[in-house]
Formats: structure tokens, C-alpha cells, sequence
């Protein structure tokens, strides 16, 4: 009698994830070649099929050369039948969504906060993952993974979130209370460094071993990708340099300190001001309006935030000898912002050490980079560990 494997269980027991796994790293292979790549039976992988062919995440495509007997027929795994569930946690700004395998976005979800307790606040994000995956029917299993972006120093290995200023959390381990929540398995990234891995994986940085990306709208900091590896330090704090101040005697910012980058990006912080002045909501098509007509208000802020990303981008790529500079947030979608940190940074380099090959550039994903690198984690974490997510379509 075939061993009927419990379908809330069947696509993460060890058995179906590795023919799973196998099937996503080779793109396609008959039963033979499962046989043989993962060292089961032939019983074993038979009945794995079939219940994964019953599941509907795989599927039988074109048949192969016979070698004597029968054409063996290819089996792929169905790209659109395994999900993805991505969650960001930023200040402000509080997201959750749903990808397939192919790294296309399902659903995207903004969450209404009122307060950031940890419980409070993964609960909601729990509920509301619960309601996509209901809404949606798609069946718990099919979901490999959750991947969290949060603001502040996170611990990826143990799933905490060390010290967020943004959140105000200390010691939170999310991965832990959200599995619980969920019964799906929970890997956590800072939001800089899951957008630097979604730029590496699919974006600006494919190309190249050395990028940062700057992370600005709701808060300041980077992720740093040094010879094709995400760089951390020892306490994970890398690339913490938004409180460091960059303009001597610059804006006031709320660390206490004067000329952080964040007071100059964070887009919240000039919606407030206009809110003031003109008792008018300041969005992102209003603010690009009143740039394009050069209005005061707008046109000081941008030469600002211009300038003080130009010191970013330099003073920090310099150090690592970067070659891709990806901003993130509003700023990037302004050419004049994006043609002042290359021209400034190109001059430095020109006068001080040789010719400059930076290319500074806006992201492509618009505000899914977060999102989009936290589902790559799991992807990567769960199929091709220190490979490439989304690509290996069959
Ligand atoms: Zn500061």
C-alpha cells in the first residue's frame, strides 16, 4: 500500500523539497534523472510524483530521447504553484505581499498601524497574510517560506531583530513568533540589505560584484554587496552609516546630531512640513509636479537631498570601490539627483585616484525591493543556497 504523505505536509517533508530542489536547479528531468541525481529509489520517487503531479506543483512537459525503451517524459516544477510570502517593516511603511516562483508579485497589501509593540504588530501581519492566502485559496503548503525586510540590526541566522531606533524594538524575534503564527518557516533581512540582494539577484548589481544600495524614503542606511556576497560585519551593523553625519553643520536630525543623510531623504518628514504650510496632502505625483514647475519648496529640497546623496554615495562607495550605486525611494526617479552624485563622484575620483567606472542608478523595483529580497532569501535559502532566485524558470 503507497505511505499516503499528509497534504499539509507533503511539499516540506525532506523527500518531496529534495526532488523539488532538484527539479528548480536542473530546470527539467525525467524520473530516471531524479532517481539517479537524488540517490532514492525508484518506488520512492514514483509515489513523490505523484503526489506532487496530484498537488499540481509539478507537471509533465516534453518527452525525452528513448534510450531503448519508452521516451521518458520531463517533469518541471509549476513556478506559478509555489508562493512566497513577504512582509516589511519599516517606519511608516508596513507591507505585506505574495510572489511565485517566478518572482512575479501575486498581492500586495499595505497595513493600517496604530502601534508598534511587537505582538501587536506581527499579529497583524499575520492576520493579514492569512486573509491573501484565503483569498486566493492557495493552500498553506504551497507556501515555502516568509521573508521579512525590517528596518534596523537584524540577526538573519537567529531571525531577531537586535535594535531597531525606527521600530523602537530591541531583542524581537520575529522569525520565531511569526512561524509560530503562520506554521510556515520565517527568515529575516534588513530592509537595506534585502534591497541590495534583490539589485545583486535581479536588478542593477547583476552584472557586477561591487554595489550599495542607499536606502532612503523612510529612513537612511545601505546594503553593501562586496564580491558578489552581502556584507554584514561581525554584529550585523554594516552599513548602519545613516546617523553618521556627513554635512558639517547640516539639518537637524532626530538622533540629536546635525548632518545625517536622513533628515535630507525622508520623504515623511517634508509631507509633514507641507502639510503645515499649505494644509495639502504632499504625494509622490505631487511632489514630482511641483519639482517639474519649480517651485520653492520642491526645488530646495531636491538640491538638498542631491546634495547630500552626492556625499553619500561618495564618501561611502569610495571606501569599497563600488561600481553600482543603486538609491532607492523617490530620489532615484529624479535624473537631475542621479546625474549630480555621478558628476560629483567622478570628479573625485578624476582629480584623486583614477578614472571613475560608478554607474549611479535608480532601482528598477520601484518600492518592491524590500519585498522582493526578502522573497529572494527564501528562494535562495530554500532551493539554491549562494544562488540566484527567480531565474531558474523551467
Ligand atoms: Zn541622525
Amino acid at each position: 500500500m503507497t505511505r499516503h504523505i499528509s497534504s499539509t505536509r507533503l511539499v516540506r517533508t525532506y523527500n518531496a523539497s529534495t526532488v523539488l530542489r532538484t527539479l528548480y536547479e536542473h530546470g527539467r528531468c525525467s524520473r530516471s534523472e531524479l532517481t539517479e541525481l537524488t540517490g532514492m529509489s525508484p518506488a520512492t520517487i514514483t509515489r513523490i510524483i505523484h503526489e506532487l503531479l496530484q498537488q499540481g506543483v509539478i507537471k509533465e512537459g516534453s518527452h525525452g530521447k528513448s534510450t531503448g525503451g519508452r521516451r521518458p517524459i520531463y517533469l518541471h516544477i509549476d513556478h506559478t504553484k509555489l508562493y512566497i510570502a513577504s512582509v516589511k517593516l519599516l517606519r511608516d511603511d508596513f507591507v505585506v505581499a505574495l510572489f511565485d516562483l517566478k518572482g512575479q508579485l501575486i498581492a500586495k497589501e499595505s497595513l493600517h498601524v496604530e502601534s508598534l509593540p511587537p505582538h501587536t504588530l506581527l499579529a497583524n501581519v499575520a492576520t493579514s497574510l492569512l486573509e491573501i492566502f484565503a483569498s486566493l485559496a492557495i493552500p498553506h503548503e504551497h507556501i515555502i517560506g516568509v521573508g521579512v525586510s525590517a528596518s534596523g540590526i537584524c540577526h538573519p541566522i537567529d531571525g531577531v531583530v537586535i535594535r531597531s531606533l525606527n521600530l523602537g524594538w530591541k531583542d524581537v524575534p520575529v522569525a520565531e513568533m511569526l512561524s509560530q503564527a503562520l506554521g510556515i518557516p520565517v527568515l529575516l533581512e534588513n530592509d537595506a540589505n534585502a534591497c541590495a540582494l534583490a539589485e545583486l539577484w535581479i536588478g542593477n548589481a547583476r552584472e557586477t560584484a561591487n554595489s550599495m544600495y542607499i536606502k532612503t524614503e523612510s529612513g537612511a542606511g545601505v546594503g553593501i554587496i562586496s564580491n558578489k556576497t552581502l556584507l554584514t560585519g561581525s554584529r550585523f551593523v554594516t552599513g548602519e552609516i545613516g546617523h553618521v553625519p556627513l554635512i558639517p553643520e547640516g539639518k537637524l536630525c532626530r538622533c540629536g546630531q546635525r548632518g545625517c543623510l536622513e533628515p535630507y531623504v525622508y520623504f515623511k518628514g517634508f509631507q509633514e512640513t507641507y502639510l503645515e504650510r499649505t494644509g495639502q496632502e504632499l504625494t509622490h505625483a505631487k511632489f514630482i509636479e511641483l519639482v517639474g514647475d519649480g517651485d520653492d519648496f520642491a526645488t530646495e529640497i531636491i538640491d538638498q537631498a542631491s546634495s547630500a546623496l552626492a556625499l553619500a554615495c561618495a564618501h561611502w562607495g569610495i571606501i569599497l570601490d563600488i561600481e553600482v550605486i543603486t538609491i532607492g525611494g523617490i530620489w532615484g526617479r529624479f535624473p537631475q539627483i542621479l546625474k549630480h552624485c555621478q558628476s560629483y563622484y567622478d570628479a573625485i575620483l578624476e582629480q584623486s585616484v583614477i578614472p571613475s567606472n560608478v554607474q549611479i542608478l535608480n532601482s528598477r523595483f520601484d518600492d518592491i525591493a524590500d519585498l522582493l529580497g526578502a522573497a529572494g532569501l527564501v528562494v535562495s535559502n530554500w532551493f539554491t543556497p549562494a544562488s540566484v532566485p527567480f531565474e531558474r524558470q523551467a
